[in-house]
């Protein structure tokens, strides 16, 4: 069965009365060399074992199932659980978890299901949970690899260069974690429904160490957050809400220029380095006061 002809999909979705929920994210690819693609890039043939979110009426699913032993393929949507029943009968090795993503313990789940074999995971993402998706992905610390279809820009986003209007907060906690690479694109119409977006296919692989070893996690990602949250500001202004209580305005200068950056530099031009720089600075500083 072609699980991305148009009309394969209409006749087995019709069967079961299911309707598609904008809600959930739920646009169906329909250019079968894409989850072929995707299948064949994530790595699962080397690592054995993947997991899937959301795995819709199973076109991306049959694919892992071709390429690796075990599949794990989590899906919040019970009206598709019959559906797949149908159109993954033939695969073996794969188990279906009904459940939210962002709900189960993606540890846990690796470990009970795989010990300490490797683990890929792989999925087209619901785009309405693509952050947090990404983010418990990374924090399980499970997946040796991990390859997602997210909308474009937000791809852009995750592989942006400092000193551009991609490059964001999420950039940082991303590129922090794991090196992040833009496989290739895909346009809406691969899709049914049609999504108003164009996707791209992400690959992260997460680092052994953190990109930069500041002394104080917390206080990095706190700089990170205020130097993006006024990211018109300059990065002296932008930081007064972190450091503020402790430092006044001439000596948060004066902490921006003793790591080599200008006093009127935005936050937004601050390579993972300069924030690693600044923050061990920030806490030696505040580690005086
Ligand atoms: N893999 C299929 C494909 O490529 O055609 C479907 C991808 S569709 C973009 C996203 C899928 O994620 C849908 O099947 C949707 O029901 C499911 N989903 C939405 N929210 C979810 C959640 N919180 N946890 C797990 N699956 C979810």
């Amino acid at each position: 069965m072609d699980l991305c002809d148009i009309d394969t999909i209409r006749a087995v979705l019709g069967r079961h009365g299911f309707r598609f929920s904008k809600s959930l994210g739920q646009n169906f690819l329909t250019d079968v060399r894409v989850p072929q693609q995707i299948a064949a890039q994530s790595g699962a043939a080397q690592a054995g074992n993947v997991v899937e979110v959301g795995p819709g009426m199973g076109c991306l699913t049959a694919e892992l199932c071709r390429q690796a032993a075990h599949v794990v393929a989590i899906e919040l949507d019970r009206a598709l659980l019959p559906v797949l029943a149908e159109t993954l009968a033939d695969c073996t090795g794969l188990e279906v978890v009904q459940g939210d993503v962002l709900a189960l313990d993606l540890a846990a789940l690796c470990r009970e299901r795989f010990g300490t074999e490797r683990v890929v995971a792989c999925a087209n993402l619901p785009y309405y949970i693509t952050t947090p998706t990404i983010t418990a992905l990374l924090e399980s610390r499970a997946f040796e690899r991990i390859t997602v279809m997210v909308q474009k820009e937000v791809a852009q986003r995750i592989c942006a260069q400092p000193g551009t209007a991609a490059y964001s907060a999420f950039t940082v906690y991303v590129q922090y974690h794991a090196a992040a690479e833009i496989l290739f694109d895909v346009p809406a119409d691969c899709f049914v429904p049609r999504p108003k977006v164009d996707s791209a296919v992400l690959q992260l692989t997460p680092l052994a160490a953190p990109t930069v070893q500041p002394q104080d996690e917390k206080l990095f990602f706190a700089l990170v957050r205020a130097a993006f949250n006024m990211r018109r500001k300059t990065l002296v202004n932008a930081l007064a809400p972190v450091l503020g209580s402790t430092l006044n305005k001439d000596e948060i200068a004066a902490l921006v220029t003793s790591v080599g950056l200008d006093a009127r530099v935005r936050g937004e031009r601050l390579s993972l380095a300069d924030f690693a720089r600044l923050a061990d600075a920030a806490a030696a500083k505040l580690g005086q006061g």
